[in-house]
C-alpha cells in the first residue's frame, strides 16, 4: 500500500512517546528536580515559535524520503536509528570518556567490532567519528606519523576532502590518474610511487561521484612493494562489503575482500548504514597505531582503567547518541548479507535496471556501467555546451514541477576528455560539462526506475540543444 512515507514497521508517533516515558521514569527514580525559572519557556510563545520553526523547516526542503528524490546521497535515517538516537540524546552521553557515557561507549565498541567483522579484520583498533572527513583525516594523520616526511597518493576522482586534509596535516597530496571508468589507474600509481616518497595510498571503494571501485586487490602489492601504507576510503561504499558476493544483485567480491589486508578503512554509517548525520568510523588493522594518540587529560579518564574511546580518537566530545542509534540499528539489521545487506540490494537492482533501460534508449545515454548504486547519464546533444545546457534544463524542469510530479536529480561536472575516453565524442567547445546523476540508495527506488527513465526521455525530447 502506498503511504505518504514508506511504512517501515516502526511507527514513530507511537514509539517516541514510549521512549520519552521510559527515560522520564529513569529520571524520576532519582527523585524530583525543582525547575529553575531561567530555563522555563512560556507555553503560548513556545507553540507559536514551534509552528514557525516547523513551517520554515519544510518550506524550502527537498523530499529526501521520497523515491522521486533521485539526486544526491541523501535519505532520512531509518526510524529504528531515530528511536535509538533520540532515546540516548535525552540523556546526552559523551563518548569521549567512560565517565561521559559508559553504556553508549560499550555500544560503540560493539558497533566497531561489528564493522571489523564486516570487513573480515581479525584484529583492529577503531571508533566512530563525527564524519567520514574526520575519519579520513585520522587515517592520514596516522599515516604521516608512521611514515614521516612522505606524501599521500589519491586518485583524481577521490573525495575532495583528502586534498584539504593533506593541507591541514602539512602533507603533500599527489593525484593519480583514473582509467576509463573512473578507477585509480594502477600503472599511473606505479609511476607516482617511483617518483615520490609515498607514505599512504588512498584507495576509494566507491567514489562519491560515480561509485567507481579502485582496484584495491591490485594496488596493495604495488603500494607495499614501495613501502607505502594503504588506506581504504569506504565512506560511501564500505557497506557494500555485505553484498560483495558476485551475485546478480550484489557486487564483485575481489576488492572488498582485500579490505582486511589494508592498513585502515573508513566507512560512514550516516551514508549507507541508515544513520542520521554525524556517524563515521575509522578502523586500523594494527592496534599498535594507538601509541600515536597518547595524550594527557587532567579532567577525564578517572572513572575506570578500561580503555576510554577518547584515548584512541582525534576528536574529544562525540555524541553517544550516534553510537546508540547505530547499535540499535545493527541489532535490527545485523551487518550481514541477510541483514543490512538485504536493504542494499534493491538499490543495486534499480541502478542496473536504469543502466540497461538507458542503453536501449535513443534519447538519454548512460555514462558507464555502474559498479554500485550511482548512475550517470546525459542527453544525445553533440557538443559539450549542449550536454551541459540540457542537463541543467532537465534538472530544473523536473524539480520545479508541483510536488506530486517533482523529480530531483543531481548534476556531475565531468571533463569532456573523460567523456571521450568512454566513447562519448562531443564537439569540445568547452573543457567540462555537467551531466546528470542519480544515487539510487533507497530500496524504494527499485519501483520507480522505469518511470524515471520515461520522464527523462520525455524531458530530453523537449530540450533544444540536441
Ligand atoms: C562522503 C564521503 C567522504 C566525506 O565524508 P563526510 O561524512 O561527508 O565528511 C569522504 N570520502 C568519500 C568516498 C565519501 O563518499
Amino acid at each position: 500500500m502506498a503511504t505518504d512515507s514508506p511504512d517501515l514497521g516502526v511507527d514513530l508517533s507511537r514509539t517516541l512517546p514510549l521512549v520519552v516515558e521510559a527515560i522520564e521514569r529513569w529520571q524520576e527514580s532519582y527523585g524530583g528536580v525543582e525547575s529553575v525559572p531561567v530555563s522555563v519557556v512560556d507555553a503560548e510563545a513556545w507553540r507559536e515559535t514551534l509552528d514557525q520553526f516547523l513551517a520554515r523547516l519544510t518550506d524550502e526542503q527537498y523530499p529526501f524520503f521520497h523515491p522521486r528524490y533521485a539526486g544526491q546521497m541523501l535519505k532520512p535515517p531509518h526510524p529504528v536509528a531515530v528511536v535509538g538516537y533520540l532515546a540516548a540524546m535525552l540523556i546526552n552521553p559523551n563518548n569521549h570518556a567512560l565517565d561521559g557515557g559508559p553504556s553508549t561507549a560499550a555500544m560503540e565498541k560493539e558497533c566497531v567490532e561489528r564493522l571489523a567483522a564486516m570487513f573480515g579484520m581479525n584484529q583492529h583498533l577503531g571508533h566512530l567519528t563525527s564524519s567520514g572527513t574526520i575519519a579520513n583525516l585520522e587515517a592520514l594523520w596516522v599515516g604521516r606519523e608512521e611514515n614521516p616526511g612522505s606524501v599521500v597518493a589519491v586518485s583524481r576522482d577521490a573525495h575532495y576532502t583528502h586534498a584539504r586534509m593533506g593541507n591541514v596535516l602539512g602533507v603533500e597530496v599527489v593525484d593519480v590518474d583514473v582509467d576509463d571508468a573512473g578507477r585509480m589507474a594502477v600503472g599511473d600509481l606505479a609511476q607516482v610511487l617511483e617518483t615520490h616518497n609515498v607514505g599512504t595510498v588512498v584507495v576509494t571503494l566507491g567514489t562519491t561521484g560515480l561509485g567507481a571501485i579502485d582496484p584495491l586487490d591490485d594496488i596493495i602489492p604495488v603500494a607495499r612493494a614501495a613501502g607505502a601504507r594503504v588506506h581504504v576510503d569506504g565512506a560511501y561504499g564500505g557497506f557494500f562489503a555485505l553484498v560483495a558476493d558476485d551475485s546478480n544483485d550484489g557486487v564483485a567480491s575481489r576488492h572488498f575482500s582485500a579490505i582486511a589486508r589494508a592498513d585502515s578503512v573508513v566507512v560512514d554509517p550516516h551514508k549507507h548504514g541508515l544513520q542520521p548525520y554525524g556517524c563515521g568510523a575509522v578502523l586500523f588493522t594494527d592496534p599498535g597505531v594507538g601509541t600515536h594518540y597518547a595524550h594527557e587529560s587532567p579532567y577525564t579518564y578517572f572513572s575506570s582503567d578500561e580503555l576510554h574511546l577518547g584515548e584512541i580518537s582525534l576528536e574529544c566530545s562525540r555524541a553517544g547518541a550516534a553510537a546508540a542509534a547505530f547499535w540499535l540499528t545493527t541489532e535490527v539489521f545485523p551487518l550481514t548479507s541477510d541483514g543490512l545487506g538485504h536493504v542494499l540490494r534493491p538499490g543495486l537492482r534499480a541502478t542496473r535496471r536504469m543502466h540497461s533501460l538507458l542503453q536501449a534508449s535513443s534519447d538519454v545515454r548512460s555514462l558507464q556501467e555502474p559498479e554500485l548504486d550511482i548512475v550517470g547519464y546525459l542527453t544525445r546533444a553533440r557538443t559539450a555546451s549542449g550536454i551541459d545546457r540540457d542537463s541543467v534544463q532537465i534538472f530544473d524542469e523536473l524539480a520545479l514541477r508541483p510536488p506530486e510530479e517533482q523529480w530531483h536529480l543531481a548534476t556531475y561536472n565531468i571533463r569532456v576528455d573523460d567523456l571521450a575516453r568512454r566513447g562519448i565524442d562531443l564537439k569540445p567547445d568547452q573543457a567540462h560539462a555537467r551531466i546528470l546523476r542519480s544515487v539510487l540508495m533507497k530500496p524504494e527506488h527499485d519501483a520507480v526506475v522505469d518511470d524515471l527513465v520515461k520522464v527523462l526521455e520525455e524531458a530530453s525530447r523537449r530540450t533544444v540543444n540536441s
